[in-house]
C-alpha cells in the first residue's frame, strides 16, 4: 500500500473525552472512527488488524472442528420470549418493530437463534457431537459505552455453541475450547490468565472461565496465587479461613414462571456499617444479582447496578413498607430508613435477574426469579427456594493465604475480559424443545456449552499491552502491515528507485508492506510510522546510493544498517 493514498489521517491531539489510552492511540493513528457513542467505523489500518485476528480465530476454530455460519442480526423477539430473555437480558437488548409492527431484537448473543438452527438441522445422537461459531456483529446497548472498542454498543465477536449428547461430552466440547482459547491469545501475543469465573445473565449450569487480558484499565478484578495457578474474577474468589459464609440457593420449580432454577450464591461479607457494606457490594457485586437491598440494623441498604431512579426508588419503598427512602448516590445507593428489621426483598428492579434477598442472624438468603414482579411479595423459604450452606467465604484481600494452594499469597490484577467459555447445560435446550431421543428412545434435552471472543474488543486490549510514548507496537500476527519503507526524500530518485523495488520484493515474497511515498519532512513521516507501530521499519537515505539502508524494529531503539538485498531474508 501507497501511504499517499491510505485513507486515513493521523492526529497530534485525541480528542479529550477520549480516555483510555487505546483509544487515544486507535484515534490518533487513523485506526478507528466514533460515529455515535460506542458505535465505530474501522478504518482500513483497523480493519487489516481486525482481520488479522479474525484468521487467527477461525484457523483454531476450525482446527477443533467447529463449523462456521452466519446467523442473522436480525432476531425475532419471539424467540427471546421462548427463552425467558426478552425480560431477563433488560434494557441493553436493543429492540425495533418492522413495518408490520413485528417485534425484533438485534442480536447481542445467539442462543436463541442457534437452538432454533439446531432444533430443526439435527434429529439424531449420531450427529454429535457439533459446534457451530461464527465471526459476526452484535448489538448491546452498554449503559456505560467506553474506552472505544472495549465496550462498544456495535462490536465483533466471535460466539461459538456446542451441543452434546451428555455431560461427559460437554466436558471435552469445553476443554477443546479451553485449549483452543489459549492458542488464540498466545498467537495474538496477548498477556492474559484464564480465570475463574461468575455465571452472569447467561445462567448456566456449571464452570465457566474468563480469559482476562492484563491491563490497569480493565473492569473486572482479578485474584491470583503467586505460586500455584490459582487464578478467579473476584467476583468468584473464595479464601479462608472464613469470618463469612456463602449459600448456594437452589430454587425448584414454582408454577408455571418458574423461579430461577440455577444454584446461585451469595456472599455475606462480615461487615458492620451500612458504609462498609455499600462498598463491600459494590467490589463483589456479582453479575447476576444487579440489585441488592440489605438491612443492617433495621436499615436497608440497596446497591443499585442500574436501573430508573424513581422507579427503584418508589419500588423499594413499597417493598421494605418504608418510611423514607433516600437516595444517597446518583443511582447506585439507596438508604432506606424505617424497615422492619431483618427482611429485604424483594428487589424487581429493572434489571436482568430479579433476586430476593433476606437477612436473618448474619446470613443473607437469596431466591432468583426471573419474571419481573413474580417474587415481589412473600417469598418462603422452602417452597420458593431452599438454601445449602456451601462453605465459609470471606472478603477476599491482598495478601491472604490462596485457597487453593494453601501457601501463595493472593495478589490483585485489573483486567480486560476477552474471552468466555460457558457451559450451558440445558437451560436453553429445555426452554426452546431442542430434544433428540437418545439411545433407548427417551428424548432428551441436547447438553450445551457458549464460548464468546471479543474480537474487536482484542484489538484495544492488545493496544493496551503493546505501546509506547510514541505509539503502538503490534505484534508480528496482527499488525496492518509487517514492514514499513520509509524514503526520506521522495524527489530523491536513488532513494525511491531503491524504496520501489524494495516494495515490490517485499510484496512478491508476500510480506505486507506499507510506502511511505509522501512528500513530508522525515521527521513526521517517522512519528506517524511510531504511531502506527508496525513492526519493521526500513529507512532509506543518503546511503541508497551505495544500496544500504536503515533496518529498525518498532521495540527497540536500535538501528541497524543492511544491504538492501538482505532486507527479504532478514524480514522474514
Ligand atoms: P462484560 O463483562 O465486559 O460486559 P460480558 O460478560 O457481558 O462482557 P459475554 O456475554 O461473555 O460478555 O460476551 C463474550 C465476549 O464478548 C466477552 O468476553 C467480551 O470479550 C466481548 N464483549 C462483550 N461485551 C462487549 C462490548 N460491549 N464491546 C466489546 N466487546 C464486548
Ligand atoms: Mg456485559
Ligand atoms: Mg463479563
Ligand atoms: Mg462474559
Amino acid at each position: 500500500m501507497r501511504q499517499s493514498k491510505l485513507f486515513a489521517q493521523t492526529y497530534r491531539e485525541a480528542p479529550s473525552d477520549a480516555e483510555a489510552l487505546s483509544h487515544r492511540l486507535l484515534l490518533r493513528a487513523g485506526f478507528i472512527r466514533p460515529l455515535a457513542a460506542g458505535i465505530y467505523a474501522y478504518l482500513p489500518l483497523g480493519q487489516r488488524v481486525l482481520r488479522n485476528v479474525e484468521r487467527i480465530v477461525r484457523e483454531e476454530m476450525d482446527r477443533t472442528g467447529a463449523q462456521e455460519l452466519l446467523m442473522p442480526a436480525m432476531q425475532p423477539l419471539e424467540l427471546w420470549e421462548q427463552s425467558g430473555r426478552d425480560q431477563a437480558y433488560g434494557p441493553e437488548l436493543i429492540r425495533l418493530k418492522d413495518r408490520h409492527e413485528r417485534e425484533f431484537a438485534l442480536g447481542p448473543t445467539h442462543e436463541e437463534v442457534v437452538t432454533t438452527l439446531f432444533r430443526g438441522e439435527v434429529n439424531s445422537y449420531r450427529k454429535l457431537p457439533v459446534t457451530l461459531y461464527q465471526i459476526q456483529t452484535k448489538f448491546r446497548d452498554e449503559r456505560r459505552p467506553r474506552f472505544g472498542l472495549l465496550r462498544g454498543r456495535e462490536f465483533v465477536m466471535k460466539d461459538a455453541y456446542s451441543f452434546d449428547e451428555d455431560w461427559e461430552g460437554l466436558d471435552r466440547s469445553y476443554q477443546l475450547m479451553y485449549e483452543a482459547y489459549r492458542r488464540i491469545f498466545d498467537r495474538c501475543g496477548l498477556n492474559y490468565r484464564a480465570v475463574e469465573a461468575d455465571a452472569g445473565s447467561i445462567g448456566g449450569e456449571g464452570e465457566t472461565h474468563e480469559f482476562m487480558a492484563l491491563a490497569d484499565i480493565g473492569e473486572d478484578t482479578i485474584v491470583s496465587c503467586e505460586a500455584c495457578d490459582y487464578a478467579a474474577n473476584l467476583e468468584k474468589a473464595e479464601a479462608g479461613p472464613s469470618n463469612a459464609t456463602t449459600i448456594q440457593v437452589q430454587t425448584p420449580a414454582y408454577g408455571e414462571n418458574t423461579t430461577n432454577q440455577q444454584p446461585q450464591r451469595l456472599h455475606t461479607p462480615n461487615v458492620r456499617t451500612i458504609d462498609e457494606l455499600v462498598t463491600a457490594m459494590q467490589l463483589s457485586a456479582s453479575r447476576f444479582v444487579k440489585t441488592m437491598i440489605y438491612i443492617v440494623d433495621g436499615q436497608a441498604v440497596a446497591v443499585l447496578v442500574r436501573g430508573d431512579r424513581e422507579v427503584n426508588e418508589l419500588k423499594v419503598k413499597n417493598a421494605l413498607q418504608a418510611e423514607k427512602v433516600e437516595i444517597a448516590d446518583a443511582d447506585t445507593v439507596l438508604r432506606v430508613t424505617g424497615a422492619p428489621s431483618g427482611f429485604a426483598g424483594p428487589i424487581g428492579l429493572s434489571v436482568p435477574l430479579l433476586v430476593d434477598i433476606e437477612i436473618a442472624n448474619g446470613e443473607a438468603w437469596i431466591a432468583g426469579a426471573i419474571e419481573a414482579d413474580y417474587h415481589v411479595s412473600d417469598v418462603r423459604p422452602g417452597r420458593d427456594f431452599t438454601l445449602t450452606r456451601v462453605g465459609d467465604y470471606r472478603n477476599v484481600a491482598e495478601d491472604d493465604v490462596c485457597p487453593r494452594c494453601r501457601s501463595g499469597k493472593l495478589q490483585f490484577s485489573r483486567g480486560i475480559e476477552v474471552g468466555h467459555v460457558f457451559k450451558l447445560g440445558t437451560k436453553y435446550s429445555e426452554r426452546m424443545n431442542a430434544t433428540l431421543a437418545d439411545r433407548s428412545g427417551n428424548e432428551k434435552a441436547v447438553i450445551m456449552g457458549c464460548y464468546g471472543i471479543g474480537v474487536s474488543r482484542l484489538l484495544s486490549a492488545i493496544a493496551e499491552q503493546y505501546h509506547d510514548g510514541d505509539g503502538m507496537a503490534w505484534p508480528m500476527a496482527l499488525a496492518p502491515y509487517q514492514v514499513h519503507i520509509v524514503p526520506v526524500s521522495v524527489n530523491d530518485s536513488v532513494q525511491m528507485e531503491l524504496a520501489e523495488r524494495l516494495y515490490g520484493q517485499l510484496r512478491d515474497s508476500g510480506v505486507d508492506t506499507l510506502l511511505d511515498d509522501r512528500e513530508e519532512r522525515p521527521g513526521v513521516k517517522f512519528k506517524d510510522s511510531d504511531l502506527m507501530g508496525i513492526p519493521i521499519r526500513i529507512v532509506i537515505g543518503k546511503q541508497a546510493a551505495e544500496g544500504v539502508v536503515e533496518f529498525k524494529l518498532r521495540t527497540r531503539p536500535d538501528k541497524e544498517t543492511v544491504n538492501a538485498g538482505d532486507v527479504c531474508d532478514k524480514v522474514k
